[in-house]
């Protein structure tokens, strides 16, 4: 836990959010600004500010988180599919700097990079 995070204070209970699942692990919840019908994030309530953070002694971690979001998406309405999105620094245009997976989907989902 960092005490200026804010993911970890939204996993806390401290300041409010629209949760979608939690365990002793990991919370997710829904994005304050959605950029599709469905938008939540999974985070881990360990503090890792991002991918470029973690160690091979988080591995268990990544790998329950990976496994649970199609779980989560399914309950979420999203049978068909959706899309995972993990931003990583600066460079990767992170804004929130606690490790987080964007789940998203429902809608119009276009290819994320489009070739000429
Ligand atoms: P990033 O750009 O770091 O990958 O994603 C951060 C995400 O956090 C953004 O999609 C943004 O809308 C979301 N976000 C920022 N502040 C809050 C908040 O206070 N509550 C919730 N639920 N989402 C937030
Ligand atoms: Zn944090």
């Amino acid at each position: 836990m960092s005490d200026n995070c804010l993911f970890c204070k939204i996993a806390r209970g401290d300041i409010p959010s629209k949760k979608v699942y939690e365990d002793e692990e990991v919370f997710a919840f829904h994005d304050i600004n959605p950029v599709a019908p469905v938008h939540f994030m999974l985070i881990p309530k360990l503090h890792l500010s991002s991918l470029l953070e973690a160690e091979v002694e988080h591995a268990a971690l990544l790998g329950k988180m990976l496994l649970l979001a199609p779980k989560l998406a399914r309950e979420q309405g999203l049978e068909s599919g959706f899309r995972t999105v993990i931003n990583s620094g600066k460079g990767g245009g992170q804004e929130v700097f606690h490790l987080h997976i964007h789940i998203i989907g429902g809608g119009n989902i276009p290819p994320m990079v489009k070739r000429s």
